[in-house]
């Protein structure tokens, strides 16, 4: 009878189209069809993808022909049912779709389509014993091209069948995806040297075949390399030495070695060693914490909302000793054998926590972020799945950067999200627009798992949740030890500009405090929001200043690479000769950023080591620890950067922090403006004075009696909170309402205007809810696309799911009109 059961899958693609997709189970796969394995299938006319199986049943769908699975790549699933319910929780949640989920959630490897490219893995030793026939033809077309799609394999090969084959040859090494985008890798297989037995166990021998060696001319470059290799050993003939180490001596070849090889002398061996480098000196494990009594009171107090709430936030300001406090409910997690995440919103912090970590932890804790490689991705992802065999890292412990949510947990205990207020843990683009804080708070729910959020500056939103007992809350108001919090210092820029105390952007106050931290070989940080020289080219003769060709922004001076670049789509030009406007050649540069900032240091401070932390010096995957390692190592004397800079970093001899310009900060126009720039203050104030040496906080203004600033200053955090709460109360946003913003884009200007006040009126109607604009956001047109932005505020007592269900239908009947086929539409829930 069972025989004659047809059984349906749905997939999901990656994909951005909604919902998942029926196909059909051949018998002949049925066994082997299991939600979570990859499928192999057709979607529309060429494609082949590998997708992921959501779901198993014998519904015949109605609508149209299903056509069969071709394959299935798996023999075990590789994303857990808790993986597919959080997927489709951030997709509903979120607004988007399961494609989209499973783009931002699998690592690249894992996503094999036609159009994916492969080629040779840069570790393959040529060695094809192992290989079968089929196996054979594909290392065979990779070797002969640089980089080759699967659909020009699945010419040669019966092209639905190629897509295991390829999966194992990947697992094999011997073919890698290649991602363009991604950092190459560093080796995995270490080649080491060694004597032959024969002369491992007898001096006597090994001494003849010297004398033997050194006798003849021939042979004397043979006798050299096998003296390096004997001291390399320091004469221990038992030693094995890392082939590259012999060539650091540059008379020694490398075909002395081929011969003495060869001849059996020496002999190689390989080992493999973990891509992921999770080393710890064994010199650097801490085994206890003495904790303050602040902090016991901390861990106690946790510990009992823990039993009674799954959230507890911990407020404790900058230095308090909060990662201390992390570490004993990790330990308490791991003991009971269970899972822990933690979350960081900035790469540059990892680096540091990690440290810190391991040396309690050690290998168990592994890190990940998108700086990783895909190769290193997936490594980390079979670690974290903890059941593939031959795997040599086996992670209990997850720091990461907000992508690592979307990793295999299963059974994770507790979450720690460390500056939880941080608007990094939200995606912008592209879609899923997921919070990570958020996100993670459903997913610890799944797991049945506790969450610590921490802070020094929380969000008005966990810290009203907390207020309102949803989270429990614990206040640490001192700094551990005898650190106290730094005083700060409003500058006038105003007063300073009329006495003529300015020299360019940085006042006399600053100044002389930045000279006498320098005398006392203290370090600075001085932090600025803008990247690049200055912020703009201007003509002053008609004070014209250069747009982008494809935004509505003006282009920002990189003086370094003699370059106007825009930030928002990375075109960028040569700076003008002259106005294109007016012909003048009268070009100034006006305002300033991070690069600028750095110029004028290094004519101010000749002697002073400045090092720039931003955007365009961390592209490369360990910048930010080689900068984190220098300024910590005191190779620095002044960091210089931008909101990089103002996080959670941990450094002893810091005891002056400069705020260039609080305006630009103050004066965003946000309704989180004054929440974000009075935690980006008061964090960035936070790196200063946190050890032994008192800490000052320079805050230069042209608007020093702004609000914001006397916060900062007197470091009032409820009344901040007390005020926002009040205006967003009365204004309606949140966390008294849920927002959702929807974009509308096209490149023509009439239909953006046109099609944005259609889509507004049809959700005014659909919802009966009053919907905010249409209205253009800051910037009106990106990458040659004009936006128009519709808010909906949901009241919380309103049926989200419901709603956002309704949304969604209304949407879809906008795009079905004929007019607005063009247009794109993106949906941000939640949107910062
Ligand atoms: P926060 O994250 O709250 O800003 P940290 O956890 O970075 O604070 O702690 C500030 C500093 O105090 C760090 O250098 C940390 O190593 C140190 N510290 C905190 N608690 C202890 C403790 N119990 N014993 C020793 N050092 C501690
Ligand atoms: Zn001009
Ligand atoms: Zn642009």
């Amino acid at each position: 009878m069972s025989n004659y059961l047809t059984l349906f899958v749905e997939i999901i693609l990656p994909l951005p189209i909604r919902g998942s997709f029926t196909y059909r189970i051949p018998q002949d796969l049925i066994g082997k069809a299991e939600i979570g394995r990859r499928a192999v299938v057709q979607f529309g006319k060429s494609k082949i993808y590998s997708g992921i199986i959501l779901n198993i049943h014998d519904k015949i769908p109605e609508k149209y022909e299903v056509k069969y699975i071709l394959d299935v790549i798996d023999d075990e699933p590789i994303v857990n049912i808790k993986q597919l319910e959080f997927w489709k929780w951030i997709s509903e949640y979120y607004m988007c779709n399961l494609g989209d989920v499973m783009q931002a959630a699998l690592p690249s490897a894992m996503k094999l389509s036609s159009e994916t490219l492969i080629s040779i893995h840069p570790d393959f030793d040529g060695d094809i014993t192992d290989l079968n026939p089929k196996e054979l033809i594909i290392a065979n077309a990779c070797s002969d091209n640089e980089n080759v799609k699967i659909s020009d394999i699945g010419k040669l090969l019966e092209v639905q069948k190629v897509m295991p084959i390829i999966k194992n040859l990947i697992q094999k090494k011997v073919i890698q995806v290649i991602e363009l985008l991604t950092d190459n890798y560093k080796p995995k297989i270490i080649k080491y040297i060694r004597l032959a037995q024969q002369y491992q166990n007898s001096e006597f021998l090994l001494k003849e075949l010297l004398d033997k060696l050194s006798n003849s001319q021939r042979t004397y470059k043979q006798m050299m390399f096998l003296m390096n290799f004997l001291r390399l050993s320091n004469g221990n003939i038992n030693e094995s030495i890392e082939e590259k180490l012999l060539y650091e001596n540059p008379e020694i070849s490398k075909s002395s070695l081929k011969t003495l090889i060869e001849k059996e002398v020496l002999e190689m061996h390989e080992q493999v060693v973990s891509r992921l480098d999770s080393s710890v000196l064994s010199s650097m494990l801490v085994e206890n914490i003495q904790y303050s009594e602040a902090q016991k009171n901390a861990i106690n107090d946790i510990d009992h909302h823990l039993t009674e709430k799954s959230t507890s936030l911990l407020f404790g300001v900058t230095g308090s000793g909060k990662t201390e406090i992390y570490i004993h409910f990790i330990q308490k997690a791991i003991q009971k054998g269970e899972q822990v995440l933690f979350l960081l919103p900035e790469i540059a912090l990892t680096s540091q926590i990690v440290n810190r970590l391991r040396s309690f932890f050690g290998s168990k804790v592994g890190v990940y972020h998108s700086k990783f490689n895909e190769f290193e991705k997936v490594e980390i992802w079979n670690a974290v799945q903890n059941k593939k065999k031959g795997i040599l890292n086996q992670y209990s412990i997850i720091l990461g950067a907000r992508s690592s949510i979307f990793l295999p947990f299963s059974n994770l205990g507790l979450i720690i999200i460390d500056e939880e207020h941080d608007v990094s843990y939200k995606q912008f683009d592209p879609s899923p627009r997921y919070h990570a804080r958020d996100s993670a708070l459903l997913l610890a729910q799944m797991h049945g798992a506790k969450t610590i959020l921490g802070s020094a500056t929380p969000s008005v939103e966990s810290y009203y949740q907390a207020k309102h007992n949803k989270y429990g809350l614990h206040v640490l108001s001192e700094r551990f030890g005898n650190a106290v919090l730094p005083e700060v210092i409003v500058v006038d820029l105003k007063e300073q500009q009329r006495n003529k105390l300015m020299k360019s952007h940085y006042s006399s106050v600053l100044m002389k405090h930045i000279a006498e931290a320098l005398e006392r070989k203290e370090q600075v940080i001085l932090f600025q929001n803008r990247r690049g020289f200055s912020s703009r080219i201007e003509c002053e003769d008609c004070h014209y200043t250069i747009p982008c060709k494809s935004c509505d922004v003006t282009m920002t001076y990189h003086k370094k690479s003699s370059i106007l670049k825009c930030h928002y789509c990375g075109y960028s030009v040569e700076i003008p000769k002259q106005c294109p406007v007016c012909g003048s050649i009268k070009l100034s540069s006006k305002g300033f950023g991070t690069e600028k900032i750095e110029s004028d240091l290094e004519i101010y401070f000749p002697e002073a080591r400045i090092v720039r932390m931003d955007y365009d010096t961390t592209r490369s995957k360990n910048s930010y620890q080689q900068i984190i390692h220098d300024f910590e190592n005191h190779k620095v004397d002044i960091l210089i950067g931008t909101q990089m800079v103002t996080k959670g970093l941990d450094f002893d001899s810091v005891s002056v922090v400069g705020i260039i310009s609080a305006d630009n900060l103050i004066n965003f126009p946000d309704f989180r403006a004054f929440e974000r720039s009075y935690q980006l203050m008061a964090q960035v104030s936070g790196r200063a004075g946190r050890k032994d040496i008192p800490g000052k906080v320079i805050i230069q203004s042209y608007n020093p009696s702004h609000i914001v600033l006397n916060l900062v200053k007197e470091n009032l955090y409820d009344e901040m909170f007390r005020l926002q709460t009040d205006e967003r109360n009365k204004f309606s946003y949140p966390p008294f309402v849920r927002m959702i913003k929807i974009s509308v884009k096209h490149v023509d200007f009439q239909v953006v205007n046109k099609a944005a006040s259609t889509l507004a009126k049809m959700i005014e109607k659909s919802t009966l809810l009053k919907v905010i604009g249409p209205e253009f956001p800051l910037i009106g047109r990106i990458k040659n696309m004009y936006i128009k932005d519709i808010i909906i505020k949901l009241p919380k007592s309103q049926r989200q799911v419901l709603l956002k269900n309704i949304i969604n239908a209304t949407i879809e009947q906008f795009e079905a009109i004929q007019d607005y086929k063009s247009c794109r539409i993106s949906k941000d829930v939640d949107p910062y």
